[in-house]
């Protein structure tokens, strides 16, 4: 086995086994597999062990990769900070977005996906640890924006996003997942048809799962440090 199929399979191992101990469903969590900064044969080869969804954060280092792995069956999400004048290039190279925190970018995202293409899939970027360095919508301010994208025609709204500021205190950090999960039910009792809550990496995944993420995005895990 190679370097990345080993991690990847230890990875897979994990998420199962603490899906499992939080008593939940295997299928309920989906590993995204965060490629920034690691070239397309890296993408190619967590591939050839059977990894279909990845991760970017810069769109120009994914067009560049996309470009290269056209062959694949790949599913592209989005997870970096979005400038507006990307957004066109976003909503036709992506199938998912997880870092919306704005309005306008939402309105943008949604009239630049095509008429005949399905739905981009978006997540709300929400920061819970009030950290100004960090993008994402204040807590507060997420009803009013998840309320306001659900009927963009272009979008479908499917959950929520966090990073939460990593903290070497596990029921800190336990308690800042907890914090978004408790946003996403109170949008779900709303009414909104809310199915996914993406949180936890490489280095906070189980957590995350025990306080119920759907998809985790890892990076470093599977691929090894990004020494840029
Ligand atoms: C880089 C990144 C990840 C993966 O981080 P690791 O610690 O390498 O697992 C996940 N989500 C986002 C938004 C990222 O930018």
């Amino acid at each position: 086995m190679t370097f990345i199929s080993e991690r990847l399979q230890a990875v897979r191992t994990s998420i199962h086994d603490a899906t499992i101990h939080a008593g939940r469903n295997s299928q309920q969590v989906h590993l995204l597999a965060v490629s920034k900064a690691h070239p397309a044969s890296a993408i190619r080869e967590a591939y050839a062990a059977g990894q279909r969804l990845f991760g970017e954060n810069y769109l120009q280092e994914a067009l560049n990769k996309q470009a290269e792995l056209g062959d694949l069956d790949i599913e592209w999400h989005f997870i970096g900070p979005i400038q507006s004048n990307k957004t066109q290039a976003i909503a036709q190279h992506f199938s998912w977005v997880h870092s919306v925190d704005r309005l306008k970018i939402a309105q943008r995202l949604s009239s630049a996906r095509a008429d005949n293409a399905t739905p981009l899939q978006v997540c709300l970027q929400v920061n819970v640890s009030q950290e100004e360095s960090k993008s994402g919508l204040p807590v507060e301010a997420a009803a009013e924006l998840a309320h306001a994208i659900a009927p963009l025609p272009g979008l479908k709204l499917r959950g929520l996003m966090a990073i939460p500021a990593p903290s070497q205190d596990i029921e800190l950090q336990r308690a800042q997942f907890r914090q978004v999960r408790k946003i996403y039910e109170k949008l779900q009792q709303q009414g909104l048809m809310l199915d996914t809550l993406s949180i936890g990496m490489s280095d906070d995944f189980s957590l995350a799962i025990a306080e119920g993420a759907t998809i985790v995005r890892i990076g470093s895990a599977i691929f090894g440090s990004r020494n840029q």
